[in-house]
């Protein structure tokens, strides 16, 4: 056939198709749908019901952007407003997600599954019984708030300031409540961090001033990551798409998991090293790249803070950079591949073979690490703070497929009424003798609670289930039982959970496609701000209606928090006397009531460069336009902040100190502004730290003590640290010397990817996919002990024990067990998520305390037919219960793994029973805590925590002395 002939056939069949398709369908979004709905067509998107099929039923959907809230990534969403019925049919990804990119996780779609939850609070409850009891009685808004907001007054009015606590798990927001409890006027914050994240952020923290790494995953060279970050890492679905991204260019993957995970098994290098052991692999690597002259001598030179190291620490030689490089060739020496092996178990040939690779990485190495080992160990902050010196010694900081400071890509606006800084500390959560902790002890609250060193009058949790996720929740639920103790727990929650069942009023809030939240996460090298909004809300308002309160679109009498706080505080100071009200005051019309809608729409109108411009373009306010695309890009390619130039006019008054940093008169710019200031102290002339000289040029720098990353932090020595100055290897509570004979370790931290601690058992599709926690077991460990997969075998911790099922396998390393903590959720009665919660007798004689499991998971008929289709009736065990408490003494973290002994269950054990001595555990409290260095004998300056350190909500810098030398003072 000639090419003539052959076109003429294509022509002809190309105008047969389209001949045909004008009599076909042509396809309910009449357009060749490559990926996702286009943004024109969100105001009316056509889908096929599939139900229907074959017949061809079109719905029209409204498609309204909002962020996802089961976990920390905060990934976009799209939801789809049946324009007829107004209800959600589904929710996808939203394409227009600078960090996400139209994907998710399967806890994205399962949002659906918590609107229509079955067992959803839709009213505020008031307890009727005694706290624990199960009865409750439904109480208006007006009712709770009258009660609330009087108690906060009276505890304000009498000086009892740090009486009122709100303490949150999942923030998913940036500054908004810090922000209403600064205007109260209380050092009120707590968080779950320190059993989460604060030993991962320390580290990073000691060298950058910042305190979470945001790796270039995409344009990496090697990546490195300790543990399962692919899967359920920190930014699950917004790093791991960049993970394979960067695979797919032919980047290395080296993982660090003692598990075989799935991220382990799209490694090129797996290593299962002992628990605890990390930083002695990640030294020897470092050492190597010592040793071998293979360090970035460009980047040490002019980042580093060798220069105040030498000063400080070898004062016997003259500060120079060669001087420097010959002690640096002798700090790590001890960490050599043989003895990394020897620590770790890992074959001395297979470390080589991965520093080989780590080396070749160049400035293209990112590394991550966030839980995990650092959150299971003592020094477990040691990890992260190697992992970095990886990257800092390759140069590999804010460069194209490195590591930046997080807050290089991430842009946090400056909200509107800022309330000035708390006038009071509270000792409950920032006690003495953690004078460096990370965040909040927040897990020690009961203990101290228990010792006296205060109480509270009204203590909110919000997203936190401290019963169920802490270690030790019956010293929990020890004190949340006591009156005296806390006077009034307030319960804020759109579900019922194992705390929630502890409290005097339970206050239905919305799930995450109905509440405002703001954020912005290091996702990637850009800078973008994500709107999480009500959808039902925001569909009526783009339809034309008006809508005043987000309860008014809501199931029930549900509530957003945004909302909530603005009237609670009205309550608190309703005619303005306390100074409160100001804060939640209409910008346009004062005396009047703050909205969401001007809170928020002055943001975007004021402190988002760019966005104004951008939605002007489409004829839209800034608020519109984020209401109607869910998010906006400030900023991408960032690349490094660190070394951009201080203009001259931020230099009035110029002073350089000896190890190059400089201190200007120039007030702070109170304009949104991209680049992180530096935060820690001026001089002594009242300048403030500006820059650092970087070759006869004024550097940003980063915001430490120094201006420069920090390989040795005079923080640590001067508040009575020397020892940990330098990065280093710290023995882990649960290493092998520290073990009895027949004790193992236990990993009870790791996630599984389609859960998300307490939040996600309201997930009906989540549930049926992931319901248990077998303890895993390696098949020597199982045989040693006549163990098969199924066997009950009781877990014996320091103050207690469980009794689970065991699953034999290859995928752990000998020696160590493994227990997911998703699981083992429960209840005491009806009230709570029948479809991931067991039924549990719990009795307590004394400190003794004993739970059973009455009754599994069963169906139930609902509104959801889907509920009588329960097939599962398992719902695993509540591992947390048995765990004491291990703060550790630096960082504050508490430190999970545990040393246990596994044996085969007894004949009178039975699945899910739990056994606690709170005795006990109190005993491992007071043993921790003397392992402390605290403020008022190890303070440099009299204060009671180094002022650049981060802390959520910072009070005034007044209140940071100790007391003691604020009384010597004023005598
Ligand atoms: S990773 Fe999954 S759970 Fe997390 S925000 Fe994204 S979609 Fe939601």
């Amino acid at each position: 056939m000639s090419l003539t002939q052959h076109n003429g056939r294509v022509v002809a069949a190309r105008q047969e198709t389209e001949a045909r398709n004008e009599t076909f369908y042509p396809g309910p979004s009449r357009i060749q749908l490559a990926a996702f709905p286009p943004k024109e067509r969100w105001d009316d998107w056509v889908e096929l019901d599939a139900r229907a099929w074959p017949r061809r039923v079109e719905h029209h959907y409204l498609l309204v952007p909002t962020t996802c809230f089961n976990c920390e990534s905060a990934c976009g969403l799209l939801a789809y407003v049946d324009k007829e019925t107004g209800l959600i049919r589904k929710f996808e990804g939203n394409p227009e997600h600078p960090g996400s990119r139209g994907r998710n996780c399967a806890k994205g779609p399962a949002t659906l599954n918590q609107v229509t939850d079955p067992d959803r609070i839709l009213y505020p409850l008031k307890r009727a019984g005694k706290r624990g009891e199960g009865r409750w009685v439904r109480v208006s808004w007006e009712e709770a708030l009258t009660d609330i907001a009087g108690r906060i007054r009276n505890a304000l009015q009498e000086g009892r300031n740090n009486e009122v606590m709100y303490h949150v798990g999942r923030p998913g927001e940036d500054g908004y409540t810090e922000r209403v409890l600064a205007a109260w006027g209380v050092d009120g914050h707590n968080s779950h961090t320190n059993i989460c994240s604060s030993s991962g952020r320390a580290g990073y923290h000691y060298w950058m001033g910042l305190d979470r790494p945001s790796p270039d995953h995409a344009n990496a060279e090697v990546i490195l990551l300790i543990s399962a970050h692919l899967e359920s890492g920190h930014y699950f679905n917004p790093h791991a798409q960049r993970i394979i991204e960067g695979k797919g260019h032919g980047a290395k993957v080296i993982v660090f998991d003692v598990r075989l995970s799935n991220s382990a098994t799209h490694a090129d290098y797996w290593v299962a090293p002992y628990p605890g052991s990390e930083a002695a692999i990640l030294l020897a690597i470092a050492n190597y790249l010592i040793q071998q002259h293979l360090y970035n001598r460009d980047f040490v030179r002019r980042w580093w803070n060798w220069q105040e190291y030498l000063r400080a620490e070898h004062p016997e030689v003259a500060p120079t950079f060669e001087n420097f490089e010959a002690v640096l060739q002798h700090l790590y020496t001890d960490y050599t591949f043989a003895f990394a092996a020897q620590e770790s178990g890992v074959d001395a040939q297979m470390i080589a073979d991965i520093a080989k690779v780590v080396a070749k990485a160049g400035t293209r190495l990112s590394a991550h690490t966030w839980r995990s080992a650092a959150a299971g160990n003592l020094g477990g902050w040691q990890v992260s703070r190697t992992l970095f010196l990886l990257n800092a010694l390759l140069g590999a900081v804010a460069s194209e497929g490195g590591t930046y400071p997080n807050a290089w890509n991430k842009f946090v606006p400056r909200p509107l009424h800022t309330p000035p800084h708390p006038q009071v500390w509270n000792t409950l959560s920032w006690p003495i003798e953690y004078p460096l902790a990370m965040n909040e002890m927040s897990f020690l609250l009961p203990h101290e609670l228990k010792e006296g060193r205060g109480k509270l009058a009204v203590y909110f949790t919000r997203v936190y289930n401290p019963v169920w996720t802490n270690p030790d929740g019956c010293t929990w639920i020890e004190v949340l039982s006591d009156e005296q103790l806390i006077g009034l727990h307030v319960a804020l929650t759109p579900t019922w959970s194992e705390t929630a069942y502890f409290a005097d009023y339970v206050l239905p809030m919305g799930v995450g496609s109905e509440r405002h939240d703001l954020h912005s996460y290091e996702t990637h090298d850009a800078q973008w701000l994500g709107f999480r909004q009500p959808v039902l809300r925001a569909a009526r308002e783009r339809s034309g209606h008006s809508i005043a309160d987000t309860r008014d679109v809501n199931p029930g009498a549900v509530w957003e928090e945004n909302e909530f706080w603005i009237e609670l505080s009205w309550y608190i100071d309703p005619d303005g006397s306390l100074g409160i009200r100001q804060f939640f005051e209409s910008p346009q019309h004062p005396g009047e009531k703050l909205t969401v809608d001007e809170y928020y729409g002055y943001i975007f109108a004021n402190s988002v460069p760019g966005l104004p411009a951008r939605a002007a373009a489409e004829g839209l306010t800034p608020l519109a336009y984020m209401r109607r695309y869910g998010s906006f890009e400030v900023q991408k390619n960032i690349g490094p902040l660190h070394e951009h130039e201080v203009p001259q006019a931020e230099c009035e008054d110029m002073r350089t100190d000896a190890i190059g940093r400089v201190f200007t008169r120039t007030p702070k710019p109170q304009t949104a502004n991209l680049v992180p200031l530096p935060t820690p102290d001026g001089d002594a002339d009242g300048r403030r730290l500006v820059g650092v000289q970087v070759e006869g040029k004024i550097r940003r720098g980063f915001p430490t003590p120094s201006g420069r990353l920090e390989f040795y932090s005079k923080t640590l020595k001067d508040w009575g640290w020397p020892e940990y100055a330098l990065p280093t290897y710290i023995k882990s509570h649960i290493h092998p010397e520290r073990l009895e004979k027949d004790q193992m370790v236990l990993i009870p931290t790791f996630r599984l990817p389609v859960q998300i601690h307490t939040r996600s058992a309201n997930a009906k599709w989540l549930d049926e996919i992931a319901h248990t926690n077998p303890l895993w077991i390696n098949s020597k460990d199982a045989a040693r002990l006549s163990v098969h997969t199924g066997d009950l075998v009781r877990v014996e911790t320091e103050i207690g024990y469980f009794v689970v099922k065991a699953w034999v396998t290859e995928g752990i390393r000998p020696g160590v067990v493994g227990c997911s903590h998703h699981m083992g959720r429960w209840k005491l009665s009806n009230d709570g998520q029948r479809q991931l919660m067991a039924t549990v007798g719990l009795d307590r004689q004394g400190h003794r305390w004993v739970m059973n499991r009455t009754k599994g998971v069963e169906a139930f008929p609902s509104a959801d037919a889907d509920s009588q289709r329960i097939w599962w009736t398992d719902a695993g065990v509540h591992q947390n219960l048995t765990f004491p408490v291990h703060p550790d003494p630096i960082s504050g973290m508490h430190c999970w793994h545990q040393a246990v002994r596994v044996t085969r269950a007894r004949a009178e054990d039975r699945y899910g029973d739990i056994h606690v001595d709170t005795e006990k555990s109190h005993a491992a409290y007071k043993k921790w805590r003397e392992c402390t260095r605290p403020a008022d004998r190890f303070s440099p300056d009299g204060t009671r925590r180094p002022y650049w350190l981060l802390r959520p909500l910072k009070p005034a810098r007044e209140v940071y002395r100790l007391p003691a030398v604020n009384e010597r003072e004023s005598t």
